[in-house]
């Protein structure tokens, strides 16, 4: 268990979540294939930005109910601002919380086994 939330660290943290050391991704959004230290690819299977989207749609959702409540709670005469305000908060943290997702989803991959099942992991970092 610890060992999993090792990974799911690490993979947040845009790290290889079998090592640690090798980068996750090459720019901000973009991936590289595989670990530059330990040759593991992250996504052996395809793309796998549907759970990582999952995950980050999911907390968004969650901070946005709890923000649109507050704002009810606080600002009940400035509703429109308030939601504005909430709406673009939100865009720019959806931008960030992707990051962190696709790195966290990696990370699940590796817990559940799923970046071994590469037919094509031998042929990576000849
Ligand atoms: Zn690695």
């Amino acid at each position: 268990m610890f060992e999993g939330i090792r990974a799911l660290w690490r993979g947040s943290l845009g790290r290889c979540p079998h090592c640690g050391y090798g980068r996750i991704f090459r720019s901000f959004f973009e991936l590289v294939e595989g670990c530059a230290q330990c040759g593991r690819r992250y996504e052996g299977t395809g793309d796998q930005s549907t759970g990582a989207m999952g995950i980050s749609l999911t907390v968004t959702t969650l901070i946005g109910f709890i923000g649109a409540v507050l704002v009810v709670l606080w600002l009940p005469n400035q509703l429109g601002w308030g939601v504005t305000a909430l709406l673009t908060t939100l865009s720019g943290f959806q931008a960030l919380a992707y990051r962190v997702s696709r790195g966290m989803w990696i990370g699940l991959l590796w817990i559940t086994g799923a970046m071994d099942e590469d037919e094509h992991r031998d042929e990576f970092y000849r």
